[in-house]
């Protein structure tokens, strides 16, 4: 029987035991060496450590997938209200570690394949990534569900089974180098292909206009063109794994619908660039970060993966509850991760109007309770908005949706403000510019019953800054849910030598109750503790220089500071105010070869999107430094700068562990949150930051004494804006900076090659400086001091460092999800036996 949407007891992250490994080693044994045989058809001596992967994998995926079917009927049994996450991305990285970890067998299939003479960390290295994301907002959803499995609550990921997900970079002579990413070469043994849920999605076309016998209104889409959606499933292991649920990805494919027509009329090579352009759908992910491109495909991805999950979870609603619909919003709840899927909206309208025949208030009634929107940034280049015409063309139908959705919120506005015709123009759907757009952004907060930011800050600001009015006329209608990170993968399994430290000293549940690690907060005083704990740092070091010396051939010193800023390259992240810096450290050491600093080594991790040209003059611009610096025998016993190509999950785990400094260095108001900056803290690096985003709570969890806070704050950044910001009377009073950005002009960093970085210069001098690199240069120079001195106290940094990852309890996801399951979604737990 079903349960209504009212409040019930509140899901805290509690304690989960682990269940008991239902696999001895001998019986872990046995099922990789049988599938070995019987599903890769080689043997023990024969098998590389790629076929050993896939072998543990498959034998892992039995375990998964019994799982999985005891959870399906589980939650069909109880016909639970369930949250369907909408993402177009879902930035995974590797699975086998993470399952084993969360069946609890991770340290029982390392022994049997120790057995067979295999070493698990090897294998663990042949998976590729599943990179179907960008970056945060991805990363996010991966985490996301992560939780919710872990929670035992009832959830789906909906989103695209991209073919080439993110472009692996290459560096070649300084510059990035894209390439195709393809990460199902040789098959994937998570997923599974499920042909019976098969859709269909129509797009282009036209509409015609009925009329019904009662004098009703309907409408009729002809589509053009109908693609199929294929559905691929990868079941998402809850710690315990009690609970796993599925993401499922769609894949296009052509279907037979229109092309046997042109086929049999003779056009044999048309009908086969049908199939083409259906494939093309899913075939690869739009790699920018932060931007919109308004590119027609991309809004045909948006509109595919959203029609079939729709059609999906409304053939399970039917399935227990026939035409009635008066229930689904109590079953059905939708999450949409920014405007991406905000298509859904319409979507969901004209299935209940011209499908179902609903009249419209009783479809607006059920819509308008089912969607809840986050946003996720207030860049405005980011802002989804789509040509009038373009939506017209391949939804024809829909656009008149969104223009009736309009014209009855308008009303709406009217009565609000009447006579008001400022604040229709601001608050309608459609952009009246020269070409009409309609924002997605608008729409989403219209069709949505909650929307939220990610972190107080952002929160405020799309509250105060982005959707003012929206707050008037529907107060409480917009929240806050601070991001959050799974503390499995990001602490438990990539660094085992903290987590078994910390399991020595405040037992084993911390991975399913973050706030334990609070109790760390006692031992941070501790010289024994101390030393344990930069011990552990201390190896994870090493092993990333290991890694350094492997991919790129730098060797670097273990005992220097290893200060490190991973993340898309942005100019809003500020990579290059990192290097302005490094530029100056180098100058005061050419200038005073005494001068008196801790060795420090600057390691980069970021991909630019390759249309986004001065992101790619800035990657160049930080190897060419690095070159130089490396190379410089007066000063590389203190500095090394090093870039680590092709910046990925895998890549973040790896790196991550080894951290003595985050970098968080924002314009203050422009990173909605940020999640990196919560993973380096929780493995124990103090961050140097801005007050944004998710640094300002991070900040209030550590206490002032335990990171560097520099800049200017959200309200002294407008405030200078206002004024009048001039990059050039900061260049001609700092001496230093001047010099630096001169040197950006020479051809001392690119010999032979004047020039090749004043890009960056200009983007900073006459480009105005949008992001005021100069404008907090001074101040980030003298936090980078403060900390310095800060890392030769030993016992101080130490202190700092435990206390980074005792008092990180507030940003495990499960806090996350909890704030969602409280404020917006109402779901239980389904437990599962
Ligand atoms: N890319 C990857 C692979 C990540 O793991 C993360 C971390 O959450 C991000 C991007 C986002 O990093 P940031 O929050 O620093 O932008």
């Amino acid at each position: 029987s079903s349960s209504k949407a009212t409040p019930r007891k509140s899901v805290k992250a509690q304690t989960i035991n682990t269940s008991e490994a239902s696999y001895s080693k001998a019986d872990i044994k046995q099922a990789i060496v049988r599938h070995l045989h019987s599903t890769l058809g080689t043997d023990e001596n024969k098998a590389d450590n790629h076929a050993w992967w896939k072998a543990t994998s498959a034998a892992m995926q039995e375990l998964v997938l019994e799982r999985l079917r005891t959870t399906q009927k589980t939650h069909y049994m109880n016909d639970t209200r369930a949250v369907h996450y909408f993402s177009a991305e879902f930035l995974m990285g590797r699975l086998l570690s993470n399952n084993m970890h969360n069946f609890n067998l991770f340290e029982t299939a390392d022994a049997a394949l120790k057995e067979l003479g295999v070493e698990l960390a090897d294998v663990l290295e042949e998976e590729p990534d599943m990179a179907l994301g960008n970056g945060g907002l991805g990363r996010l959803a991966a985490c996301f569900i992560d939780s919710l499995a872990t929670m035992e609550l009832p959830a789906i990921g909906y989103g695209i089974h991209y073919e080439h997900g993110l472009f692996r970079q290459e560096i070649k002579n300084g510059a990035q180098i894209e390439r195709p990413d393809s990460w199902r070469d040789y098959g994937n043994p998570w997923e599974i292909c499920r042909p019976e849920s098969i859709q269909e999605v129509p797009l282009f076309g036209y509409v015609e206009t009925k009329y019904g016998e009662n004098g009703r209104v309907q409408k009729e889409w002809h589509p053009g063109n109908i693609v199929k959606g294929v559905p691929w499933d990868i079941p998402i292991v809850g710690y315990g794994a009690k609970t796993v649920n599925v993401l499922r990805l769609w894949q296009s494919e052509s279907s037979d619908y229109f092309n046997w027509d042109v086929f049999n009329s003779g056009g044999y090579v048309d009908a086969q660039r049908e199939n083409i352009q259906a494939e093309t759908i899913s075939k690869v992910l739009y790699p920018n970060d932060e931007t919109e491109a308004g590119k027609e495909l991309r809004l045909i991805q948006q509109y595919f993966f959203c029609a079939c999950s729709l059609k999906d979870i409304i053939r399970r609603y039917k399935r227990a509850h026939g035409d009635d619909w008066s229930r689904f919003s109590e079953q059905v709840v939708i999450q949409l991760n920014d405007t991406h899927p905000a298509i859904a909206i319409p979507e969901l309208m004209r299935i209940l109007v011209d499908r179902a025949e609903l009249d419209w208030d009783t479809a607006w009634g059920i819509c308008s309770k089912t969607f809840a929107y986050t946003n996720h940034t207030l860049l405005p280049e980011a802002l989804e908005r789509w040509p009038v015409r373009m939506i017209e063309k391949i939804l024809p139908r829909h656009i008149e949706i969104i223009y009736e959705i309009n014209h009855r919120f308008l009303t709406l506005v009217e009565k609000k403000w009447p006579g008001d015709n400022v604040m229709k123009a601001k608050l309608s759907i459609i952009e009246e510019s020269t070409e009409k757009m309609v924002r997605m952004g608008n729409l989403s907060v219209i069709g949505s019953f909650a929307v939220n930011g990610v972190a107080e800050i952002h929160s405020k600001l799309v509250k105060e800054n982005l959707f003012p009015e929206f707050e008037e006329l529907w107060p409480g209608k917009l929240t806050n849910v601070t991001n959050g990170i799974t503390p499995r993968r990001w602490l438990k399994a990539c660094n085992p030598l903290l987590s078994e430290l910390i399991g020595k000293k405040i037992g084993d549940d911390w991975p399913s109750d973050l706030p334990r690690l609070d109790k760390l907060s006692e031992f941070a005083d501790n010289k024994t503790f101390q030393n344990q704990f930069m011990k552990v740092k201390q190896k994870n070091k090493e092993a990333l220089a290991a890694e350094i010396k492997h991919q790129t051939g730098i060797s670097v010193d273990t005992k220097a500071i290893f200060d490190i800023q991973i993340k898309r390259l942005h100019e809003y992240k500020r990579q290059h105010l990192n290097l302005l810096h490094i530029m100056a450290l180098y100058r005061r050491l050419l200038e005073n070869p005494d001068y008196d600093m801790h060795p420090r080594v600057f390691i980069f991790g970021a991909k630019a999107a390759p249309g986004y040209t001065l992101a790619k003059d800035i990657i160049f611009a930080i190897n060419k430094v690095a070159d130089k610096i490396n190379n410089d025998p007066r000063v590389n016993h203190k500095i090394k700068v090093v870039f680590l190509p092709n910046y990925r999950v895998s890549l973040a785990e790896k790196m991550i562990p080894a951290a003595d400094v985050s970098q968080q260095i924002s314009t203050a108001g422009k990173e909605a949150s940020g999640t990196g900056n919560m993973k380096l803290a929780l493995n124990g690096a103090v961050t140097i930051g801005t007050l944004d985003g998710a640094n300002i709570e991070i900040a209030e969890e550590v206490g002032d004494d335990n990171i560097f806070i520099f800049g200017m704050t959200v309200d002294e950044v407008t405030k200078l804006s206002t004024k009048g910001y001039n990059p050039y009377d900061i260049y001609y009073q700092n001496k230093e900076l001047k010099a630096v950005l001169d040197w950006l002009d020479s051809d001392y960093f690119t010999p032979g090659q004047p020039g090749a970085l004043s890009s960056l210069k200009n983007s900073m001098l006459s480009g105005g400086d949008p992001y005021m690199c100069l404008a907090d240069f001074e101040s980030y120079s003298e936090a980078n001091k403060a900390l310095d001195s800060a890392y030769r106290d030993k016992p101080r940094w130490a202190k700092m460092a435990i206390l980074n990852t005792a008092k990180m309890g507030k940003f495990t996801s499960d806090r996350s999800i909890a704030d969602y399951v409280e404020r917006i979604w109402k779901l239980t737990p389904c437990e599962v036996n």
